[in-house]
């Protein structure tokens, strides 16, 4: 490792402890995101601090799109989103990941970007609550469905 590696693996959130780890390999890490209002929000991160895809090789390039395609499947079958959203952006943290976001058209965001400014109409808002609230209780069958799955890639 490099001395500027080290910098970036002392600084980088994503190098970080993940407390919400779902399940891990050699190369890379599957974490859920629980700080958000979205349900079923999923980051697969690669472990080594490279900033694109074309920085793997092939083989590592196809080994993370499997998991990526594995979790999406899951995701699909459990949760029943009217979207996935796959965004691979690091504009902010140099450091390969995949979000994998579960979108409905009734969350507050659709069809935008969930980054985007939300729809701040109360009732857009209370109907989406209690959607969320439903979903919410099929995220442990997501959550060991991706960790059994993945046991074996
Ligand atoms: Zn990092």
């Amino acid at each position: 490792m490099t001395s500027t590696d080290a910098r970036l693996h002392a600084t980088c959130p994503l190098c970080g402890p993940a407390p919400a780890l779902l399940w891990e390999d050699a190369h890379l890490r599957v974490i859920r995101v629980d700080n958000t209002p979205f349900p079923g929000y999923i980051r697969v991160i690669w472990r080594r601090h490279v900033a694109e895809m074309t920085d793997l090789s092939g083989v590592e390039r196809d080994h993370l799109m499997q998991v990526v395609y594995r979790v999406e499947t899951l995701q699909r079958r459990i949760l029943q989103p009217d979207k996935i959203n796959l965004a691979s952006l690091g504009n902010q943290v140099p450091h390969l990941h995949w979000h994998l976001i579960p979108r409905w058209r009734a969350d507050p965001c659709f069809p935008d970007a969930i980054w985007a400014p939300g729809r701040d109409d109360p009732a857009t808002q209370s109907a989406w609550q209690r959607w969320a609230q439903d979903l919410a209780a099929r995220l442990p069958a997501l959550y060991d469905a991706i960790a059994t799955a993945l046991q074996n890639t």
